[in-house]
């Protein structure tokens, strides 16, 4: 396949999956953003910075390099580009990115405190704790280097920045919207949880066992169906 038509599904793809952010509430007038890796290339494709969701198109998405510079687009590119650029670089494994400044989890952001691992579903999706990553001012490789060295070697593919908010990563683009959107969820309920008492963490073994059944077992469950 040509790389333009290539280029031209990851921008419908990229554009549709920030609905998944005002769906979900994870974002504010506009802030936070996705972006894809183009296969084979390297390039990405991400959110123009200030448009406003309902505004945005297939078209008025961004192609940049993995140095963050502007390739195609009518926009300039979001102002975190250059930490999406970053991770793409460091873990050829990731292809999809997402940042937001959803509540609950920037909150435990602004305290710089991992989410203890305490419930089955944290389990399935992050296989521990939510870690935090290092306090980084945006305008260098300084926030995209602390997103690699927290999640490299992690089983989470969400780390909150330390007094900024959370950044996901997945395989797809689709992967790192719903880990985004997972990491909103268990910090609401792990904040509400923390009202009520003191927070037990699940016991490690009960952990990895959740994990590799719900990555291995169930996905490929999943898999199976949906070949059929
Ligand atoms: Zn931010």
């Amino acid at each position: 396949m040509r790389v333009s038509q290539t280029i031209a599904q990851i921008r419908a793809e990229v554009c549709d999956l920030h609905a998944h952010l005002t769906r979900w509430g994870l974002v504010t007038w506009t802030a936070g953003n996705v972006s894809a890796r183009v296969p084979g290339e390297d390039l990405l494709v991400i959110k123009p910075s200030g448009v406003e969701y309902d505004s945005l198109t297939p078209e008025s998405m961004v192609v940049c390099d993995l140095d963050g510079t502007l390739v195609e687009g009518e926009h300039s590119p979001s102002s975190d580009t250059a930490s999406h650029a970053y991770v793409y670089r460091h873990m050829p494994e990731v292809n999809g990115v997402v940042h937001t400044h959803s509540p609950y989890a920037t909150a435990w952001a602004a305290l710089g405190e991992p989410i203890p691992c305490s419930l089955t579903a944290m389990a399935d999706e992050f296989g521990g704790d939510i870690p935090i990553g290092p306090f980084a001012l945006i305008g260098s490789d300084d926030i995209g280097r602390g997103i690699v060295e927290t999640l490299r070697g992690s089983r989470s593919p969400a780390v909150l920045m330390r007094q900024h908010g959370p950044f996901t990563i997945g395989p797809t683009a689709k992967a790192a919207v719903k880990a985004a959107v997972m990491c909103e969820d268990v910090a609401r309920t792990m904040h509400l949880a923390r009202q009520l008492g003191p927070i037990d963490r699940l016991p490690a073994t009960a952990v990895d066992r959740l994990f590799d059944r719900y990555q291995n077992v169930y996905g490929q469950h999943l898999m199976e169906e949906s070949n059929e």
